[in-house]
């Protein structure tokens, strides 16, 4: 797959919780391609030593632009993956639509939130749009573009965000226009700010409710938007697209949060970067060995060799795979582990001329009865459906 590993220069601030620079980092670069200063049809070499010259040449400074930073290596990721780079290719010219914002899905897990529409803000700011999206494991583990809509307000373009038409425009009766009132005090005659008018000296109104947004000043308007899935994210994160949330007048936008939520995996569970799988083995492979499969979350399969005897209880031998575990977040080329629990599947029967070859193969079996007991002679059957069932949790029968 040719993953890559980050020159060294770069790991010391590459920690996904070092404090960036600049959180609204806007690039007016309209592609990766841009961004890494080479055409469409670059080799992966060529786009190997772009991604190389962008980032020394920002870190020639000696402060170097982390989020700049950032979004270069998302850029170098995404290209120099072969799969990633025919879907961004597919799919990245809608991306343009973005107001030339590139990848700019902040990583908010590693970092904590900064607070939702806290208490006396300057300027205010709306509220951040919380998104949850629903991707696989598979998702996690290749990374993608997450394309999702949501519903946001705009600044109504038919009042421009005033609420109403047809403006009256008058002189403010409560300072005669002067933007201040005077009262005398001690003999001298104070200025304050008139109220009614906040200084303006005129006060405005609109004979007529605007018929867009009906005086709301705003308008919901549904949005397509995309964000980048990255290789190791998980379950719970969060990232933010920066100022793609609600607009209100006189205020900043705030962003829109999205918010991973993993569905279940028929065949794997995550704990951090390691990987659980189960695998069952028949009766034949445990006791003689041989060649196993495990398909794995990007359509590769996994073939090693399990000898013979390696499984040998019926329920949980648990083996490592190592670094065959999900991919480690921001960190190309490093994985986690693949825990496999192996079980046995029994054959169903066993008949005819394979009883007498197990038992050459196998025997003898071990009598369980001591010689001296007194032994009766009596059959199993099948019982009844629901009847004999244990009850109680702590019935605990060998
Ligand atoms: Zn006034
Ligand atoms: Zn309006």
């Amino acid at each position: 797959m040719g993953y890559l590993i980050l020159p060294t220069m770069m790991k010391g601030n590459y920690a996904p919780s070092a404090p960036l620079a600049n959180p609204d980092v806007r690039t007016t670069a309209r592609s990766y391609y841009e961004l890494l200063k080479v055409p469409s049809t670059a080799s992966m070499e060529e786009i190997r030593m772009a991604w190389k010259k962008e980032v020394a040449l920002l870190l020639s400074d000696g402060i170097g632009d982390m989020d700049k930073l950032e979004v270069i290596n998302v850029a170098y990721e995404t290209l120099a993956d072969p799969q990633t780079r025919i879907d961004y290719d597919a799919e990245g010219e809608t991306s343009l639509n973005f107001d030339s914002k590139l990848a700019i899905s902040r990583d908010l897990f590693h970092e904590g939130l900064r607070p939702l529409s806290g208490p006396r803000q300057r300027p205010r700011r709306t509220r951040d749009i919380i998104h949850p999206i629903s991707v696989t494991l598979e998702d996690l583990y290749k990374g993608k573009f997450a394309t999702f809509s949501i519903t946001r307000n705009i600044i109504c373009k038919q009042c421009n965000g005033e609420g109403g038409i047809n403006r009256d425009i008058n002189i403010c009766t409560t300072c005669g226009g002067e933007g201040a009132t005077g009262a005398f005090r001690e003999g001298r005659k104070l200025h304050s700010v008139c109220v009614a008018c906040s200084g303006e000296g005129v006060l405005t109104s609109f004979r007529d409710e605007c018929p867009i947004c009906r005086g709301k000043k705003v308008v919901p308007v549904p949005t397509t938007m995309r964000a980048r899935i990255e290789k190791g994210m998980e379950h719970g994160q969060r990232l933010a697209l920066i100022g793609e949330g609600d607009q209100a007048p006189g205020a900043d936008i705030g962003d829109v949060v999205i918010l991973l939520q993993q569905e279940t995996h028929p065949r794997f569970k995550r704990t951090g970067n390691n990987l659980h799988t189960k695998v069952e083995v028949d009766l034949l492979t445990a006791l003689v060995g041989g060649k196993i499969s495990v398909d794995h979350l990007n359509a590769r399969v996994l073939s090693f060799a399990l000898g013979g005897g390696e499984v040998t209880k019926k329920d949980g031998i648990l083996k490592v795979i190592h670094n065959q575990g999900m991919p480690v977040y921001r960190k190309p080329g490093e994985f986690g582990d693949l825990y496999i629990n192996f079980s046995i599947t029994f054959p169903d029967r066993v008949e005819g001329r394979s009883v007498q070859l197990l038992r050459d193969a196998l025997g003898p079996t071990h009598s369980m009865v001591e010689e001296d007991a007194f032994v009766e002679e009596v059959s199993l059957a099948e019982p009844e459906k629901g009847q004999g069932e244990e009850e109680g949790p702590d019935c605990n029968h060998q």
